[in-house]
């Protein structure tokens, strides 16, 4: 962000665009200003978000400030405010159709990884929350292949507040895109022991085990009549 004159720090810049450019906040798409602007939207911040009329003037770049010179702290609250409103409009702006669009331009690039898993094959991923609510987990990354959560590989990413993305966002992308749900593997890896599968190897070694039982039992029986035999001729 470049240091502006002293009535007016934020104005020269475009607050989304600079926030978009900060590396690790790859996740995010724009919010469109009306979005920010409508009231509606915003229903329930002002628990949320310290100085929310500030905030909404940065990140909609009308902030100006008069009189002494904000410190440091100040700035660095500020603008800490004005992340955190955008994260938490944008779980709500990403499940309007127009947010949903932006995502799955998002999505269809890439921007949010692929499947680690083999048999994904590379399948895309989706951001998604734990929870609905802030400071309870970080985001993580579903995969509709495999239908399994991941958490992301760069640590600026797994930092990320999950409710900035919500817990309803992939389902909601595909109930109303449904031409994007993959169509599901059912290739499933097997473990092998020299090529052997572990489980066929497992039912080998339980049969093993009963025949063993049965030929101990068959063994004692013969005994038994072996004895009686030596008796009754006795
Ligand atoms: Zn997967």
């Amino acid at each position: 962000m470049q240091q502006g004159n002293e009535d007016s720090d934020y104005s020269e810049d475009y607050w989304i665009e600079w926030f978009l450019s900060i590396k690790g906040n790859e996740y995010f798409c724009e919010i469109d200003t009306e979005f920010i602007l409508d009231k509606f939207n915003l229903t329930g911040l002002n628990t949320e978000v310290v100085h929310l009329q500030m905030a909404i003037d940065i990140i909609t770049d009308n902030f100006t400030h008069t009189g002494p010179e904000l410190s440091e702290k100040d700035r660095e609250k500020l603008e800490h405010s004005a992340s955190h409103l955008y994260g938490l409009i944008h779980a709500r702006y990403i499940v309007t159709s127009r947010g949903l669009q932006r995502m799955m331009e998002k999505y269809k690039n890439g921007d949010f990884g692929y499947c680690p898993r083999v048999h994904c094959e590379k399948a895309p991923l989706l951001p998604i929350g734990l929870h609905d609510m802030p400071h309870q987990a970080s985001v993580r990354l579903y995969c509709p292949m495999c239908e399994d959560l991941y958490v992301p590989r760069s640590a600026k990413h797994a930092m990320i507040d999950g409710a900035y993305f919500g817990t309803s966002f992939p389902g909601m992308l595909f109930q109303v895109h449904t031409y994007l749900v993959p169509e599901k593997t059912t290739e499933r890896f097997v473990p092998k022991i020299f090529g052997f599968k572990i489980h066929e190897h497992a039912k080998l070694a339980r049969w093993q085990e009963r025949k063993r039982i049965e030929m101990e039992k068959k063994i004692q029986k013969f005994e038994q009549i072996k004895e009686k035999k030596k008796n009754s001729v006795n």
